[in-house]
């Protein structure tokens, strides 16, 4: 019996607003033909997670029947204590992703506009038309956050201004000082999401002051995420601190149990071993200096990169050796890459700083693909 459609005609019509998003693209693990590859593509630790996250995690698991603390409370107290941060004013989500979503959610929706810069996170793209806000792109100034761009292309109807700080994919990093000057240019009605999901790659002396300007400031909300350093990308958790008004908002739509109970206690010893995070902080700039010194001793082959402040570098192909013939070659070497058309970087290249073994690889194979093409 075959089936039939009484009335095609009839079929659920999805929203105008969400024809218009290409859905989000993750980092690849498999070349084209479904090789397995080591992933240098989507800036998780390749050191992996520290010993002491990984058994609270486990020992987490005895009790599945249970729904997680719906409050989050211990994860909320070690963040506070950490940071010195009031836990009653931080949030958690399921990654930094959902807390991303819900600020766009609750603060613009049809006929409202949200800025982020050229070159952003790709994730505010989506967040923005995902509740029918009009997303407004603010140019950028080689690659880097153009403060006055960004200041400029505020209107009437902005709602929600993104940053990322430092930014992805670019890696660039938006200085103190323009950061407490954007917050200073923005109307009080506008939700500042300051997105820090690499700020633990920062010196302690390179912080962009956000969490400081958000104990104060109405409209603020500082995002952080445990995918990046603390090597627990696939547990999913993020965190976010604003004043108690948004934070009392931002809970009304958050996902009831956003936090698995595992999640929640591998967060916790995480967040507490700032050995590990050293450790992945130390080893990180070392190899992002190392590998940006090598591709800048190929300029004659038109490779450039963007300078970084995070656990990637922005490889920029200019000359004979292209972006996508770049990312194709690495496969061969056994590593996948992010190449950026979709993201307006046709001639980008990400590459995520891996291991010693593994960045000296993906130097000696872009070293010789530049020399031969
Ligand atoms: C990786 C990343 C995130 C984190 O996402 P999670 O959902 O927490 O894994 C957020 N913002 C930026 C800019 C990122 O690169």
């Amino acid at each position: 019996m075959t089936e039939t459609i009484a009335n095609p005609a009839t079929k659920p019509a999805p929203k105008d607003w969400i024809l218009g998003i290409s859905a989000y693209v993750p980092g690849k693990a498999a070349a084209d033909d479904g090789r397995p590859l080591i992933k240098l593509s989507a800036n998780e630790n390749p050191l992996g997670t520290g010993a002491a996250a990984r058994a609270a995690l486990v020992a987490a698991t005895a009790d599945l029947a249970t729904y997680p603390d719906p409050g989050a409370t211990k994860l909320r107290e070690a963040i506070g204590a950490v940071h010195g941060l009031d836990p009653e004013r931080i949030i958690y989500g399921t990654g930094s992703d959902e807390l991303l979503h819900i600020a766009a959610s609750a603060y613009a929706g049809p006929g409202d506009e949200i800025l982020y810069v050229r070159y952003g996170f790709a994730v505010y793209d989506i967040a923005a038309r995902r509740v029918g806000a009009t997303p407004v792109i603010a140019p950028d100034k080689d690659y880097a956050t153009d403060v006055d761009a960004l200041l400029a292309a505020v209107t009437d109807k902005t709602r929600v201004v993104f940053l990322a700080n430092p930014n992805n994919p670019t890696g660039t990093m938006t200085s103190r000082e323009e950061i407490a000057r954007l917050h200073a240019g923005l109307r009080p009605d506008i939700l500042f999401v300051l997105d820090q999901a690499y700020a633990e790659y920062l010196d302690a002396d390179e912080d962009d002051g956000g969490l400081e300007l958000a104990r104060s400031a109405s409209n603020i909300f500082v995002t952080r995420t445990f995918s990046k350093i603390h090597g627990l990308a696939a547990e999913r958790i993020g965190w976010g601190y604003a004043s108690a008004d948004v934070i009392d908002i931002l809970h009304r739509i958050r996902a009831p149990f956003n936090v698995t109970t595992a999640g929640q206690a591998a967060a916790v010893a995480a967040i507490n071993d700032s050995e590990w995070v050293a450790f992945s902080r130390t080893h990180t700039a070392r190899w992002r200096e190392w590998l940006a010194g090598e591709v800048a001793a190929l300029s004659n082959h038109g490779l450039r990169v963007v300078p970084s402040k995070t656990n990637f570098l922005l490889i920029l192909f200019d000359g004979k050796l292209t972006a996508e013939a770049a990312m194709k070659g690495l496969w061969d070497e056994g590593y996948a890459t992010r190449w950026l058309p979709g993201q307006g970087l046709p001639n980008g290249l990400r590459i995520t700083i891996g291991t010693k073994a593994q960045t000296r690889a993906v130097a000696a194979k872009l070293r010789a693909m530049a020399e031969a093409a």
